[in-house]
């Protein structure tokens, strides 16, 4: 193959890298100009850039066509550009359809053969979207900073990456003291392995919500927390890393604590004020037969003494009496425990499960308790009165969320479920720690109780409240654990014939 020759190149090859080069230059978002901005050349670049034709801008003046907003005065400019050959900057441009365009240019200026400026050549580049990525990236990071939960970053192998000042305040490490360092010097020793399972979650693109734990202090401390924590991806979408927000829960905690400790002692002063109107009401009304029954006995004996056997006989008939009128007093007490009138109709079981446990759920909120209902559909309409089957309801999901303060799964199921053809049976499953035995035995028992503030009358209560609307309630092992107490109520058909 023959060698290329070292001449210098002919006229042909240097006239095609020529035009080479201009349609190099031609690809640019540039323009050839004079320095009163008169256009003496407009590349197709530019024409894609601003929307005007080579035609229509060459000829005139680029500051006016374009709009031009220098950053200062243009003289300055073009005193720097002759002084030192070139000048950047930036420039704010209209577009031909009005649009607003933020460019970073470059000037370079040309000179004559006799060396004087003869123009120059404008390179443009739009600049306005990174320009808003940057602000969005700035606003971003304000608010992450004005935060009042750590957001906190972190890569894949639990090294804080980023730290911002509610962080620094709540876990009480600067971000020079922490970043670089793993993320588990937040946690107690005891919460060690959540991080494993957060980084899998995290790998595996899935996030956390609202996660309730544990986390320490500088120092030690420990306090209740909420993490929330989600994937952090690059530009090629591949999770490099996350973000996790805390939220000190120990306000809160101490709030819903207080509440509790507050609801508590509301119950035991309504128990409380129940029981002692119960107790005055039976007090007052029974000693009255029972003073009567003293007397016909005291009367009766002395008659007996003194051989009257038909005055005798006549104060033992006044001493049944008297009983009998006890017997009914104590009739009444008992309706007045089940709540008085009973309004019993034809109602929608769903309904008043349904209300009976939002009451439930909102007084119960703070203990964690899971509630759930599984309604029957063939199930659905009951003869009832609505409010007192409301409070068995109630009472039962209370008993029970009361037994499970110490397991580790609190749950609470209502369901309902077809018992005969005249009665619907409904239930309420817990997941507490069952009932012993001696516990079993008593449990319906009036004032029979295993709490510190309890009364032992609900059980009762809703026993009498039940049985009143002809129905039955008695308590189960539930097979999965814990208790499940069942009760039935008519349907209306089995009550209308
Ligand atoms: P109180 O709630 O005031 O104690 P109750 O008559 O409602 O009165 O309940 C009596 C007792 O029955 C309770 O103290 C408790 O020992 C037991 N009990 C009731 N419900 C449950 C349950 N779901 N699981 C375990 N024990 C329960």
């Amino acid at each position: 193959m023959p060698t290329p020759p070292d001449d210098p190149l002919p006229e042909p090859v240097a006239a095609s890298q020529q035009k080479n080069l201009l349609s190099v230059l031609d690809a640019t978002q540039a323009m050839l100009r004079e320095l009163d901005g008169t256009i003496r050349f407009w590349t197709s670049g530019a024409e894609r850039l601003y929307g005007w034709t080579s035609s229509e801008a060459v000829g005139r003046v680029s500051h006016e066509l374009l709009q031009t907003a220098f950053p200062r005065p243009l003289h300055d400019i073009h005193a720097e550009l002759i002084a030192q050959g070139h000048w950047q900057g930036e420039l704010m441009h209209r577009t031909r359809d009005g649009r607003s365009l933020h460019v970073a240019t470059h000037w370079v200026l040309q000179r004559d053969e006799a060396g004087q400026p003869s123009g120059l050549v404008e390179t443009n580049s739009d600049i306005t979207e990174s320009l808003q990525a940057d602000a969005a990236m700035r606003r971003l990071a304000a608010i992450v900073e004005s935060s009042s939960d750590a957001i906190i970053g972190k890569d894949l192998k639990g090294i804080v990456t980023s730290w911002n000042g509610a962080a620094e305040k709540m876990f009480g490490y600067t971000a020079g003291e922490i970043i670089g360092n793993p993320i588990l010097l937040l946690f107690p020793p005891d919460r060690v392995h959540e991080e494993n399972d957060i980084i899998g979650r995290i790998r595996s693109g899935g996030m956390l919500d609202h996660y309730e734990t544990v986390r320490m202090r500088k120092g030690g401390a420990t306090f209740p927390a909420s993490v929330s924590v989600a994937s952090i991806r690059d530009q090629a979408c591949s999770i490099v890393g996350a973000s996790k927000i805390v939220r000190d829960l120990t306000e809160q905690k101490e709030r819903e604590q207080h509440l509790r400790e507050v609801q508590a002692q509301l119950f035991h002063a309504q128990r409380l004020t129940e029981l002692g109107q119960l107790v005055s009401t039976l007090v007052h009304e029974v000693n009255q037969p029972l003073t009567a029954i003293t007397n016909y006995t005291g009367a009766g004996l002395r008659l007996l003494d003194a051989g009257n056997a038909r005055s005798a006989t006549m104060a033992l008939q006044k001493i049944g009496e008297q009983a009998e009128r006890a017997n009914q007093i104590i009739a009444r007490l008992r309706n007045f425990v089940r709540g008085g009138a009973t309004d019993r109709r034809p109602e929608d079981l769903g309904g008043v499960i349904d209300e009976a446990v939002a009451l439930a759920s909102s007084s119960l909120k703070s203990t964690d308790v899971r509630l759930r209902t599984r309604l029957h559909s063939v199930a659905d309409k009951v003869s009832a009165d609505r409010v007192q089957i409301q409070q068995v309801l109630f009472n039962l999901v209370r008993n029970a969320a009361e037994a499970m303060q110490q397991s580790p799964r609190r749950e609470v199921l209502v369901a309902t479920a077809p018992n005969s053809d005249d009665l619907i049976e409904i239930s309420v499953a817990d997941t507490g720690p069952g009932l012993p035995p001696e516990i079993r035995a008593h449990l319906f028992q009036p004032f029979f109780t295993t709490k510190g503030n309890g009364m032992g009358i609900g059980l009762s209560v809703c026993r009498s409240i039940v049985e009143a609307h002809g129905g039955q309630l008695w308590a189960d092992d539930n097979p999965t654990g814990g208790t499940v107490f069942h009760f039935t109520l008519p349907r209306p058909s089995a009550v209308a014939t």
